[in-house]
């Protein structure tokens, strides 16, 4: 017996020790990585693994308030050592409580790291800069807590000279310094001591832009903002500037079916600008701090539109995201019988004929979007938001069937040729009928109705926004002005896009144009990305046949 005991003990420690290297390893904080970017990519890759596992056990709410407690006392006890780099703050709002008084709020920037802490800097300059300076004020205490807003929104009350024109900014702050000031500033108006009529207005900060698509301030970190290089000018405004656009825009772009600019441009490849040299790790992290960012250098770089899609990777290693969800008004899903067999043998030889880093959807995917409400990459859902979000959506969704010109008969499709559009294969459907311009129009009169406004095919977004009451942050609704099926998407770039192309065209001939009557309208939770969801009840939460 006593050796065993020796040997499962010496197990147990063994065990115990590769625990400690790995947790101290995920602790270690990220500076000290600085040395190697593989070993701060495979720290970051963990920490979002580790994350994963964690979120999906945190629905629980005793977990959650557990975990809570937990992250509070490491916090405490490390005292804000294993907190990342400070980002600015955004939605700098103010409101007056007097003619002197002003209630600044600003909502943090939200870090992944559960052990990150920050507190704040507000600063105010009276005039507009010439012969005075900017004062400060340190904000450690959050006064919006007492009033009842989001934990990382803030607020905090200054008083300002009579009779005068201020500006007021704010940054982050923590034991790895000071992040950005915020890309928006306050300017408040104040009259003559006691009288009422002062003003506020948001204003940007010097040298900040905004995005051309969703109108949001951009960073000026190195590389964020870039212009659209087009396949030819759009008719539509020849005067279009193609950008700036943000990096979240970008990605978005890239996402649809066709990569279009504000002008409606089919987009070919991205130029970035930038006056100072790329950091190394600009492309992992935007935040992070790098040794190379005080090098000046003008840099005009262009980038190719990626046929590459990092959910369609993941979808073929059959290990799809968890942090996503979508909501979708979707119809033709499932594809009626004939269709589908038809499309099992096209599929088959689609596969064949395409270079490796294709991914051909599986025929349950296949399926024609009427409205986005969520795009599935606006992260993941708690089952209470679902709850929450389905119901509210089923009002809207209710009273676009109750719409007069709502269609009553079935929704008779031809479905095309496919064509492969660089980033997606796709089909395309005459809408013979009219049946689904019609529903989006009843759609778009609900959506515009609930005190929403959403966006429409590739045109401008900035002014679309989601029905009254949506919490803040949610995505504006979008009601495409195609109607298609993805049929494709890429896992990686292909070596040779004219040979995929050509292969692509030529299996296509083999597809014999057919009508269809689609299967009636239905919202459902695309929690796949894709709409690789399984047709179940606990996925369908709308029907338009009620
Ligand atoms: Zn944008
Ligand atoms: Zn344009």
């Amino acid at each position: 017996m006593e050796p065993l005991r020796a040997d499962s003990s010496g197990f147990s420690v063994s065990w115990l020790s590769l625990g400690v290297v790995l947790v101290t390893f995920l602790l270690l904080p990220e500076q000290l990585l600085g040395f190697s970017e593989e070993l701060w990519k495979l720290q970051q890759k963990l920490r979002r693994e580790l994350g994963q596992v964690v979120r999906s056990f945190s629905g629980n709410p005793i977990i959650r308030a557990i975990l809570d407690a937990a992250y509070w006392i490491l916090r405490k006890a490390s005292r804000g050592r294993f907190a990342s780099p400070c980002s600015p703050p955004h939605s700098l709002r103010g409101r007056l409580g007097g003619p002197q008084e002003v209630l600044v709020l600003w909502t943090a920037h939200q870090q992944p790291n559960p052990l990150h802490e920050e507190t704040y800097i507000l600063a105010w300059r009276v005039g507009d800069g010439k012969g005075s300076t900017w004062q400060e004020e340190a904000i450690n205490e959050n006064l919006c807590r007492e009033i009842g807003g989001g934990p990382d929104r803030w607020g905090a009350i200054l008083d300002l000279p009579a009779e005068a024109v201020t500006r007021i900014r704010v940054c982050a702050v923590n034991c790895l310094g000071r992040g950005d000031w915020s890309h928006e500033e306050l300017e408040v108006t104040t009259t003559r001591a006691k009288q009422p009529g002062s003003k506020i207005r948001n204003v940007l900060a010097k040298g900040v832009q905004t995005c051309a698509n969703c109108a949001n301030p951009m960073s000026k970190e190195p590389g964020e903002a870039a212009y659209a290089q087009l396949v030819c000018r759009s008719v539509f405004q020849p005067d279009c500037k193609h950008g700036p656009f943000c990096p979240k825009c970008r990605e978005r772009v890239a996402q649809k079916v066709l990569s279009c600019c504000v002008c409606r441009g089919l987009i070919e490849s991205w130029r970035q600008v930038t006056t100072r040299k790329i950091p190394i790790h600009s492309q992992s992290q935007n935040n992070r701090v790098s040794e190379h960012t005080s090098v000046s250098e003008h840099t005009n770089s262009v980038v190719a539109m990626s046929w590459a899609n990092a959910h369609v990777a993941r979808l073929a290693e059959k290990a799809p995201p968890e942090d996503i969800c979508g909501l979708v008004v979707v119809c033709s899903w499932p594809m009626p019988q004939p269709v589908l067999e038809q499309y099992e043998l096209f599929r088959e030889k689609l596969a064949a004929a395409m270079p490796k880093e294709a991914y051909v959807y599986p025929g349950t995917t296949l399926h024609c979007t009427i409205c986005t409400l969520r795009a599935f990459t606006s992260g993941r859902m708690e089952s209470s938001e679902k709850q929450r979000s389905s119901e509210s959506w089923s009002k809207i969704l209710d009273a676009a069937r109750r719409d007069p010109g709502w269609p009553t008969g079935p929704v008779a499709l031809k479905m095309g040729r496919p064509t492969l559009e660089g980033s997606a294969g796709i089909f395309r459907y005459e809408d013979t009928a009219g049946t689904i311009a019609a529903m989006r129009k009843a759609l778009r009169a609900a959506i515009i109705a609930a005190g929403g406004e959403p966006a429409e095919g590739g045109g401008d977004r900035s002014k679309a926004k989601p029905p009254s009451g949506t919490p803040e942050g949610e995505p504006a609704p979008h009601i495409p002005d195609i109607v298609h099926s993805t049929v494709l998407r890429w896992t990686a770039e292909p070596a040779d896009r004219a040979a995929a192309q050509e292969a692509f065209a030529q299996v296509a001939e083999s597809w014999e144009p057919v009508e269809i009557i689609a299967t009636a309208p239905r919202a459902v939770f695309e929690d796949i990305p894709y709409m690789h969801i399984p047709d179940d009840a606990e996925h369908t939460w709308w029907r338009s046949s009620a």
